[in-house]
C-alpha cells in the first residue's frame, strides 16, 4: 500500500515518497491566540491529525515530525490587548492554553513540536536579513518590504494573475511599497506595543515571515508536507514560498502543499452577527468532543463542509450506537488490536487522499458485524476489529462506560467521574499505570482535568 496525496502546488494527486523515510516532515499553521478557536479552526486541526496518525502508521511513531506553530505576535492579539487592557502575555498564554484543551477534547494528537513565534525572533531576523542580501527584500520607513517582482516564480501555488493577487493581498496603498504586490517582513512597533530590536530599528515581524523561520528552524529547508486551511493559499502560503525558495538560494520549499477546504455554518458563512459564530469551547459544553470529530471528519476534507448542530446531534447518535455496541465486549486496551494489525480497509481509504468518508463506511460495516456476532469469542473478536478501525480516525477511543454513563447530557457527571478516579486509583494500585493514564486521558478528553494531591485525587473542569 502507499500513500497518495492531492498536491495543491500540481493540482493532482500524486504519490507521496518522503524525502526521509526516517524522519517524514509537515508543517501545518497553527492558531493565532487572541480569542477562543471556533470551529473553522478545529478543522484543519482534525484533518492534519488524521494525517499525521496515518503517516506515523506507515513510517513509523518516531519518523515523523509534526510542527504545528503558535503565533503569539499579531495585530489582532495587539487589538484584543487595545480593547480590554488585558496583558498580551495574559491574552496568549489563556488563549495558547484554551486551544490546547480544545484539540485535546477534539482527540488530536500532540504534534512534535509546537513553536511560539515570540520565542523564534532571531530566526526571522536573519532570513530578514539574507533576503535584503540577496537583494529580495528592502528597508523603507523603518518597514522591510520582500519585492515580489525580484522572485519569477512567485504565484505558481495559487496560479492567479497580476491583478487578483493585487486584490487579493487586500493591499494598502502605501507609499513605501515599490510594487503594489510587496508585502511586510518587519514593522516597527509604537513604544507600547511588543517590539524586538533589529537592525531595521525596534519592530515586529509580518506573519508570513513567522511560518518560513519556524518551518525552516524545525524541518529545514526542504520538507516533505505544508498544510493549511484553502484560506491560507493566497496570500500567506505563497508569500511563505517566496520567503523560504529566496532565503534559500532557490533550494525548494514544501514538497507537497495541503488545504482543506471551507467551513460554514448551518448554510452560511459563519459570523458573529448571524448567531453561527460556533467557538469550540461553547460547542464542549453541549456535545462530546468526538462528535464534533465526526462530525468535521464525515464529510472530505477538500470539499466545503456546511457545520450544523444538528449533524452534532446525529454524529452523537452515531457514536451512541458504536459505544452501545462495544459495552461490555472489550475489557482492556490491550484486547484492542496491535498497529501491526490495524484494519487495511480503513488505512487503504485514508491513504488516498485521506478519504474519511469511505474509512467511516468501513467502520458501520464493522459495527454491523459486531451487531450480528452471536458468541461471546466471535463478539470479542468483532469488537476488536471496531476498534482498530477507528483508531486510524481517532475515534472509539474512549471507554463505553464513560461515553454511555453520560447519557443525553453533554457534560459527563460527578458520579461518573468518581467511579472513574476509583477505577484510576484501582489501577495504579494494581501497578496498571498504562490503565490508569489511560482512564486519566480518557477524562481529559471530557475536558474533566484530575490533580494528586497528597490528600487524594481531586478534579475540575478544564
Ligand atoms: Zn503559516
Amino acid at each position: 500500500m502507499t500513500i497518495a496525496l492531492y498536491n495543491t502546488l500540481t493540482r493532482a494527486t500524486q504519490p507521496f515518497e518522503p524525502l526521509d523515510a526516517s524522519n517524514v516532515r509537515m508543517y501545518v499553521c497553527g492558531p493565532t491566540v487572541y480569542d477562543w478557536a471556533h470551529i473553522g479552526n478545529a478543522r484543519p486541526a482534525v484533518v492534519f491529525d488524521v494525517l499525521f496518525r496515518l503517516l506515523r502508521f506507515f513510517y513509523g511513531e518516531g519518523h515523523v515530525t509534526y510542527v504545528r506553530n503558535i503565533t503569539d505576535i499579531d495585530d489582532k492579539i495587539i487589538a484584543a490587548h487595545q480593547a480590554t487592557g488585558e496583558p498580551i502575555a495574559s491574552i496568549t498564554a489563556r488563549t495558547t492554553s484554551a486551544y490546547h484543551a480544545d484539540v485535546a477534547a477534539l482527540g488530536c494528537l500532540t504534534p512534535t513540536a509546537e513553536p511560539r513565534a515570540t520565542a523564534h525572533v532571531p530566526e526571522m531576523l536573519a532570513m530578514i536579513g539574507r533576503l535584503i542580501e540577496a537583494g529580495h527584500a528592502y528597508v523603507a520607513e523603518g518597514h522591510v518590504m520582500f519585492h515580489v517582482p525580484s522572485m519569477a516564480a512567485y504565484g505558481a501555488l495559487s496560479r492567479r494573475n497580476l491583478d487578483e493577487m493585487i486584490a487579493g493581498a487586500r493591499v494598502e496603498v502605501v507609499p513605501y511599497k515599490r510594487d503594489a504586490r510587496d508585502f511586510v517582513l518587519w514593522k516597527p512597533s509604537a513604544d507600547s506595543d511588543p517590539g524586538w530590536d533589529s537592525p531595521w530599528g525596534r519592530g515586529r515581524p509580518g506573519w508570513h515571515i513567522e511560518c518560513s523561520a519556524m518551518s525552516g528552524r524545525y524541518l529545514g529547508e526542504t520538507f516533505d508536507i505544508h498544510g493549511g486551511g484553502i484560506d491560507l493559499i493566497f496570500p500567506h502560503h505563497e508569500n511563505e514560498i517566496a520567503q523560504s525558495i529566496c532565503a534559500h538560494d532557490g533550494r525548494p520549499f514544501a514538497r507537497f502543499w495541503l488545504h482543506n477546504g471551507y467551513l460554514m455554518t448551518e448554510g452560511e458563512k459563519m459570523s458573529k452577527s448571524l448567531g453561527n459564530f460556533y467557538t469550540v469551547h461553547d460547542l464542549l459544553a453541549e456535545f462530546p468532543g468526538e462528535a464534533i470529530r465526526l462530525a468535521l471528519l464525515q464529510t472530505h476534507y477538500r470539499q466545503p463542509l456546511d457545520f450544523t448542530k444538528e449533524g452534532l446531534v446525529q454524529a452523537k447518535r452515531t457514536l451512541d450506537r458504536f459505544y452501545g455496541a462495544l459495552r461490555g465486549t472489550v475489557a482492556t486496551r490491550e484486547d484492542r488490536l496491535s498497529d501491526e494489525e490495524a484494519d487495511k480497509e480503513v488505512i487503504a481509504p485514508l491513504a488516498h487522499d485521506l478519504n474519511t468518508p469511505a474509512a467511516l463506511a468501513v467502520l458501520h460495516e464493522r459495527l454491523a458485524s459486531l451487531n450480528r456476532a452471536s458468541s461471546s469469542v466471535e463478539k470479542h473478536r468483532a469488537a476488536r476489529a471496531l476498534l482498530a478501525a477507528g483508531e486510524p480516525l481517532g475515534l472509539l477511543a474512549q471507554d463505553p462506560e464513560i461515553w454511555l454513563r453520560r447519557a443525553d447530557s453533554a457534560v459527563i457527571d460527578e458520579a461518573a467521574v468518581n467511579a472513574f478516579i476509583e477505577a484510576r486509583a484501582a489501577a495504579r494500585k494494581a501497578r496498571n499505570f498504562s490503565e490508569a493514564d489511560r482512564l486519566r486521558a480518557s477524562l481529559l478528553a471530557e475536558g474533566i482535568i484530575l490533580e494528586d494531591t497528597p490528600a487524594g485525587t481531586t478534579w475540575r473542569r478544564a
